[in-house]
């Protein structure tokens, strides 16, 4: 239940769907590989303690998450298994890592020797290879510098791992698809001048290269870090996903006014909206202080009624306006889905990026902590 107290912009996340997506996605794999659950950033806005709780009751434990405030966080609430920082952590919280039993990310040699030295002896961590990207990690180009520095380092530290990340897997392109093969290829090669280590996590793969089928029966192959498609959204709009597999996230707001603007009469700031006739106006108590972008302005639309209405003017930082002068009646408090489905129609997040130029990914990402989330089967 939602108290009337929270009735004015919230987000609802089906722990349900999560677990589900988890459950269609890994019967696409292999019966020995694993999910590494990408839970960064409060799991895409969708809440990383309730998130992790259920995964890691559902058997997953291996998670992934930015930084070291994150990965603690889990730790205290009673997440198990292996949290791995897939980025920087400030040196003088370095010692925090042993102690909260926390994997770190290796970004490249310099950041190992300095870290050494901040660290826990024996403190766990895993080497970033770079296989492309040009973000972090060991350039896989130079195989003999990098199984140099991996060797040196799994002396310093309790070294269990190697990754790289994948940076056009969600492109189907040949040229895309050929990036990708040589990502893994040079990841590979690494991987192969320091088998004798036996580290067990060896993984390259996000959601989108673990829809390679091909891709996902090789040896490095094993383990997928599962970030987007775990909340059922896609890596690019282009991409198809395993069937069943359907967003975890609504949000939803209400109306709070309801006006006739006449015509000529504009609407919002900087009267970018001119009524071209007698139009039936709702507010919507939500902006983009909650994270509802502000490029939706004259361009988005909600769903009330069943239907779709748009917005007009532009977005304010707590509030909007829609054009509802088709859909019905329309009352103080009805409920309006921001995000979701209401009847037969949909609108997520992946389509609200696709109006905007961006990625679905940002747009969940992006609501902000003022939206309260309540969870369905907690
Ligand atoms: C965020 C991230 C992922 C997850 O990517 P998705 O596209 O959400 O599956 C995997 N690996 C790394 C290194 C990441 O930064």
């Amino acid at each position: 239940m939602i108290p009337d107290v929270d009735k004015r912009s919230w987000v609802e996340v089906d722990l349900d769907v999560i677990i589900n997506n988890y459950r269609i996605y890994k019967s696409h794999m292999p019966n020995d590989a694993q999910i590494m659950a990408v839970v960064k950033a409060d799991a895409y806005g969708h809440g990383d303690i309730e998130v992790a709780s259920c995964l890691n009751n559902e058997g997953v434990r291996l998670f992934a998450v930015s930084n070291i405030k994150e990965a603690i966080r889990l730790r205290n609430k009673g997440i198990n298994g292996e949290i791995l920082i897939l980025g920087y952590t400030p040196l003088r919280s370095a010692k925090l890592l042993k102690e909260y039993d926390i994997t770190q990310a290796l970004l490249d040699d310099n950041y190992a020797d300095i870290l050494k030295d901040y660290a826990e002896s024996n403190t766990k961590v895993q080497f970033a290879i770079d296989t492309g990207m040009n973000r972090i990690g060991l350039d896989a180009d130079d195989v003999a510098k990098c199984e140099k520095i991996i060797r040196k380092n799994s002396n310093r530290f309790n070294l269990n791992g190697l990754f790289t990340h994948l940076c056009v897997a969600d492109d189907f392109s040949d040229e895309s698809i050929k990036f990708t093969k040589q990502q893994i290829n040079k990841f590979k090669q690494v991987t192969e001048s320091i088998a004798d280590l036996e580290l067990p996590y060896i993984h390259c793969l996000n959601s989108a290269g673990g829809l390679y089928t091909d891709c996902q029966y090789e040896g490095i192959n094993r383990i997928v870090r599962l970030g987007i498609v775990l909340y059922g959204l896609k890596p690019d709009r282009s991409n198809t996903l395993p069937e069943g597999i359907r967003p975890a996230l609504q949000w939803k707001s209400v109306v709070s006014m309801i006006k006739t603007v006449h015509t000529g009469e504009s609407i919002g700031y900087g009267r970018s909206y001119k009524a071209t006739h007698d139009m039936i106006i709702a507010t919507i108590p939500t902006g983009y202080a909650d994270g509802y972008n502000r490029l939706l302005s004259n361009k988005g639309y909600v769903l009330i009624n069943g239907a779709k209405a748009p917005i007009v003017g532009r977005i304010c930082m707590d509030q909007f306006m829609i054009d509802v002068s088709n859909i019905g009646e329309v009352h103080i408090g009805n409920e309006v889905v921001l995000l979701g489905s209401q009847g037969d129609i949909s609108f997520d997040a992946d389509d609200m990026a696709e109006l905007i130029d961006t990625i679905g990914y940002e747009i969940v990402c992006d609501i902000s902590k003022r939206v309260p989330r309540f969870y369905s089967n907690l």
